[in-house]
Formats: C-alpha cells, sequence, structure tokens
C-alpha cells in the first residue's frame, strides 16, 4: 500500500504498468494512435475500456496461445486470453450490467459477461472463466466484478494442467464478435 501510495505521488503508475506490457503489443500501440482516425479500426475510437486483469499478458503456454485467431484445431480463438491468478478481481472493462453467462452449454465453470450501458451500449464483454460477485448488478467501469476459477480439471476445470490460468476476453459488438487485440484491434485499452 506504501508502494501504492509512492507511485500515485510520483506519477509512476503508468511506468509501473509498462513493464508488464509485451513490447512487441506496446509498439503496436504506438503505431495505431499515431495512424489518421480512418485508418484506425476501433469501432467507438473514443471509447475507452479497462483492462479487466489490470495489466496486458497474453496467455502462451503448452496448453496453447492467447492471441485472437490463434489455432484451435479446428477453429479459431474469437477472443484474447489475458493470464491472471487463481482468485484473483477482475475488474468492470465498462459501465453495464453484471450477468452470469457459461461460454458454452457444456461448459463446468462460471462467465461473467457485461452488458454495456449509457455510451457502451451495444457492448458485451465476456470473461470466461470468471464467477460474478453480484448478478443483475449496475457497475462502473473499473469496479470490482467476478473472480478467476481454477481452470485445470484437477481443481473441477474443464482443461488440461498445459492451461495456465487465464481469463478469455470476448467482446460483441451489436452480437457481432470483434478483435479486442490491444493496439491493433477494435479496442482502445486502459490500464
Ligand atoms: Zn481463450
Amino acid at each position: 500500500m506504501i508502494k501504492l501510495k509512492h507511485l500515485l505521488e510520483q506519477g509512476g503508475i503508468a511506468k509501473a504498468f509498462a513493464s508488464e506490457f509485451p513490447k512487441k503489443a506496446m509498439k503496436a500501440n504506438s503505431i495505431a494512435s499515431k495512424l489518421p482516425r480512418h485508418a484506425n479500426n476501433a469501432l467507438h475510437k473514443d471509447l475507452i475500456f479497462k483492462i479487466p486483469t489490470g495489466y496486458w499478458k497474453v496467455r502462451n503456454d503448452d496448453g496453447g496461445k492467447g492471441h485472437y485467431g490463434a489455432d484451435r484445431g479446428s477453429r479459431k480463438h474469437h477472443g484474447v486470453d489475458l493470464t491472471t491468478t487463481l482468485n484473483q478481481q477482475m475488474v468492470a472493462p465498462i459501465d453495464g450490467i453484471v450477468k452470469r453467462r457459461k461460454a458454452s452449454s457444456t461448459s463446468k465453470l462460471d462467465g461473467t459477461m457485461i452488458q454495456g450501458t449509457g455510451k457502451y451500449k451495444g457492448y458485451n464483454v465476456y470473461m470466461f472463466y470468471t464467477r460474478p460477485n453480484a448478478e443483475g448488478s449496475k457497475v462502473k467501469q473499473g469496479d470490482v466484478v467476478s473472480k478467476q476459477l481454477a481452470l485445470q480439471r484437477s481443481n473441477k476445470g474443464d482443461y488440461s494442467e498445459d492451461v495456465t490460468d487465464h481469463t478469455h476476453i470476448k467482446i460483441t459488438f451489436n452480437g457481432k464478435t470483434i478483435n479486442p487485440t490491444i493496439g491493433s484491434g477494435n479496442i482502445n485499452w486502459i490500464v
């Protein structure tokens, strides 16, 4: 806590988090910010989403790669997997209403969906696999909303031991899944 206070005083928060960003993503991000408006594929350039895990680190383990479009055998990965730790608290990327949603009818584990309200109307942000703290509650961007669940089968999850803890972030806009990748996707993210 003292360290956090110190960082706040020194304006060092951004610097503290910057080390968590992969160099490549930072580079892509700075390139994206220099593009003219029409060249940036952000749907709503003025809308800012908050990274639910607190830092942008994409999973890459023996169980698979976590980037958008990664190979999943017969299909592609239509989300981004951000690394987490068990029981980690997730914050709401947008203002909205908290709902409980499973990734599929066969999923054992819960997922959380934030149904966007206000300027975020039309957006749904999914976080698999996390358990919502208060279903049906209205939240503001940055509020704590859900908790990371264990993913591995040895711990009642759906996956092999090769899959490290992560949250699968999926975003839809008017029902259509969009690429949420930082810097080069459709969404503008902040820590
Ligand atoms: Zn995923």
